[in-house]
Parts: structure tokens; C-alpha cells; sequence
């Protein structure tokens, strides 16, 4: 990481690198394919400074061999981290920097691509400032998957955009927690922003790279990048996370099924299925006992766990935890509160949000049939639905979260 005192340095660097860039596609168009093979050659050994680069160009000959040693060990060394990715990029840095030079005044995208490619992890920390009043794109390129917490107001939509991604890239590479439910998006949820239009994977047991691949529709070979730490021929250990570049990822709906929420299967308490039928009630008021605690009774009622803890070792990403729990058992409000949320929630399947008020939200996830509506106050305690196996379940279990101020928080810590 470069220091913010350096900023101006690699913005004059980074000016210096672009002139050279025309200069070189310039010399490139002119000069054929063997001036291609030293700039190439250039292009692996790192990118030199224009002064030096015009050394290069002025002493085209005898001295190229030694001018591209002298570059090869005096900046291989210090450039080495965008070296690699110039080597893996050739020949969209190449055509970018064409498409840079074929355009009278260098268009966003031109420039996005080459600065991406060519400068790299160097430019991480130096600004690519560039007026586009019309276009929202992040002014500074960089390479490293990112945390973003999400904001009030925000939407998939509107961080795709600040991103320059697109939107599908925002849900497939947070697949554990929005469950692709893009509408359940809550302020305070940390995502993972990738640099390029990707798709996050975690490894599941016995996966092959080659299955993986064609699961996203992706080459092999796109697993196989800068951002991921695996080697061809490896077995992919359980849990590793995959950045997919190109993928495309699961199916989701970027709305919820319309109301009124289908209710599946008979449940097995009566309670439940008298709840389940009750149309949502206007205006609700909020019980007498409808306030939190403070703190969480176990919502089945169990310590039992069925499946995966918060960020198991092999679902980094699971922010919640799955209790064990038969088809039908009765799931209860882990603090009083008022139910914000009754319905389709994706893969979280049939989905009850509880906000406690106090900056404590719960989740109750794959239930089999509701028991509360939206709106209603519920006291601790309180029957919300019964246990299922809906949305993106292997079987019937509770899949329970617990955020603070939007923050997944591990519900073990929170168990009486
Ligand atoms: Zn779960």
C-alpha cells in the first residue's frame, strides 16, 4: 500500500506512464511486430518512466538490449507486483492503450482500461482524475477486492454503479449475505466489492476448478488469476474463496414474489397454520411486551446446531447460524420486538426480520409457515413460524442472524 504523501509522485508517475503509452502505440503502429516483441518485453520488465522510455525509443538498436536490462533490474525489483499483471494482460493493455489513442478525446473507458491494466497495483493509491460530469466511476482504479458497509439510501443498483460494476457482480459476490435477495439489502452489511465484474465462490467439498468453471460458465483458466491463491492440478480445499472474473453466477430475483406471500406445505401445529392464514392486520399495534429485553432466548428453544456457525471454516461467509430443528418444531422471537419483515427472502426461503429497537434486528430463515405479519408486535418468546427447508436449504433446519446496526454479529455470543 502506498502512502497518501505519495500521492502526488504517482500522479506525476502516472501522467509520465500515459505518455508513454502513445508513444509506444505510436512507434507500434509504425514500426511493426518486432518493436510489438520489445514492447512486450518492456511490459513484463514493469513500466518505465517516459524519460526513460524515450532513452529506449532514441537509442532504438544496439542499445535496446542493454537499456531493457538496465529497466529489467533496476525496476523489475520494485515494480513486481504490476509486472505480474502485465503479464497476464498483454493484449488487453495493448489494445487499450490503441483504443486510448484512437479516440480524440480519451474516453472514460479507454482510460479506465488502461489505467486498470497497465499501472495496476501500483496506481492503488494514485488518482486517475479525469472530468466526467456525466459518468459516475470510482476515481481510483484499483486491483484488491474491497469492504464496502452499506449506507442508508443505498441500493444493489446504486453501488453497482459508484462501483462501475454491474449489479449481478454486487449480489453474486455476496451470495451468503443477501442470499440472493437483493431487497432485504440492510444499512450496515459489509459486502465485498470485487475490482472487476466477477463472482465470489466458496469451495464446497470434493469441487474441481473444471466444475466449478462450468457451474459460472467461465474457462477454467479465469480461475486461475491474480486474486486467487490456487494452482493448477490442486485439490481445492473446502471453504477457499474464488474470485470468478466473467462468471455468471446463481439465478436470483431482483423483487420479491408479489403478495400475498405463498405459504407452503400443511404445517404440523395448528398455531402456526392459524397464523399462517391470518391476513396482515392494519394498523398494528405494537403488544404491551413487544419491547426487547435487551437479551436473546434461543429461538428453538435448543443449543443444538445443525450445519454451519457463524463464518464456519468452511463457509467463511455464513453470517448466521443453523440450529437443528425438525420440520414443523415451533421458532420463537429471540427478544420482543416488531416484525419488519414476513416473506420471500431468496435463498433465506421463507423469511421472518424481527427489529428489536435497539439496534438488534434478528432473522429467522427457511421457515416452513409463518405465524406473525408484518408489523405486529411480538413479545419474547412469541411463536413467529415453524422449521422448513425453504429457499436455499438441504434440509429442515433454522438459519438465525443476528445483526447490530446492520452488522453481522455471531448469535453463539449473544446464546443465554
Ligand atoms: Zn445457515
Amino acid at each position: 500500500m502506498l502512502e497518501d504523501t505519495d500521492q502526488e509522485q504517482q500522479d506525476q508517475r502516472h501522467t509520465a506512464e500515459a505518455t508513454w503509452g502513445r508513444r509506444l502505440l505510436v512507434q507500434l503502429k509504425a514500426g511493426g511486430s518486432d518493436l510489438q516483441a520489445r514492447i512486450v518485453s518492456s511490459l513484463r520488465a514493469g513500466i518505465p518512466k517516459a524519460s526513460q522510455v524515450t532513452a529506449v525509443l532514441g537509442r532504438y538498436g544496439a542499445h535496446l538490449a542493454i537499456v531493457t536490462l538496465a529497466l529489467s533490474v533496476g525496476l523489475g525489483q520494485r515494480l513486481r507486483p504490476f509486472a505480474d499483471v502485465a503479464r497476464s494482460s498483454e493484449p488487453r493493455a495493448v489494445s487499450a492503450i490503441a483504443e486510448a489513442i484512437n479516440s480524440p478525446t480519451p474516453g472514460a473507458d479507454a482510460w479506465d482500461g488502461y489505467a486498470d491494466v497497465t499501472v495496476g497495483k501500483a496506481s492503488s493509491a494514485g488518482i486517475v482524475r479525469q472530468a466526467h460530469p456525466q459518468t459516475t466511476i470510482p476515481d481510483r482504479p484499483r486491483l484488491e477486492p474491497i469492504t464496502y458497509v452499506v449506507q442508508k439510501g443505498d441500493s444493489v443498483f446504486l453501488i453497482a454503479q459508484r462501483f462501475g460494476l454491474s449489479p449481478y457482480t454486487i449480489v453474486w459476490s455476496n451470495m451468503e449475505s443477501l442470499q440472493g435477495a437483493p431487497w432485504l439489502l440492510q444499512p450496515g452489511l459489509p459486502l465485498v466489492i470485487p475490482p472487476v465484474d466477477a463472482a465470489y465462490h466458496t469451495v464446497r467439498p470434493g469441487e474441481s476448478a473444471e466444475a466449478i468453471a462450468q457451474a459460472y460458465a467461465v474457462d477454467p483458466d479465469a480461475l486461475y488469476n491474480t486474486w486467487n491463491t490456487i494452482e493448477p492440478d490442486q485439490l481445492l480445499a473446502e471453504g477457499t474463496l474464488l474470485l470468478i472474473p466473467g462468471a455468471t453466477g446463481p439465478d436470483f430475483d431482483w423483487e420479491p414474489p408479489p403478495p400475498p406471500t405463498p405459504v407452503p406445505v400443511a404445517p404440523s401445529r395448528p398455531a402456526a397454520a392459524a397464523g399462517a392464514a391470518q391476513p396482515p392486520v392494519q394498523p398494528v399495534m405494537p403488544a404491551a411486551n413487544a419491547v426487547a429485553n435487551g437479551w436473546f432466548i434461543l429461538p428453538t428453544g435448543s443449543y443444538a446446531v445443525s450445519g454451519y456457525v457463524f463464518g464456519d471454516y468452511r463457509n467463511p461467509r455464513h453470517i448466521g447460524l443453523d440450529y437443528r430443528c425438525r420440520l414443523g418444531d415451533s421458532i420463537y422471537a429471540a427478544d420482543g420486538g416488531t416484525v419488519v419483515f414476513t416473506g420471500w427472502g431468496g435463498g433465506y426461503g421463507n423469511l421472518v426480520r424481527i427489529d428489536h429497537g435497539n439496534g438488534f434486528v434478528t432473522y429467522y430463515a427457511h421457515l416452513n409457515a409463518f405465524a406473525v405479519a408484518n408489523g405486529q408486535g411480538v413479545a419474547q418468546g412469541q411463536l413467529v413460524g415453524t422449521c422448513g427447508t425453504t429457499g436455499a436449504s438441504t434440509g429442515p433446519h433454522l438459519h438465525y442472524e443476528i445483526r447490530l446496526n446492520g452488522a453481522p454479529q455471531n448469535p453463539k455470543i449473544y446464546e443465554p
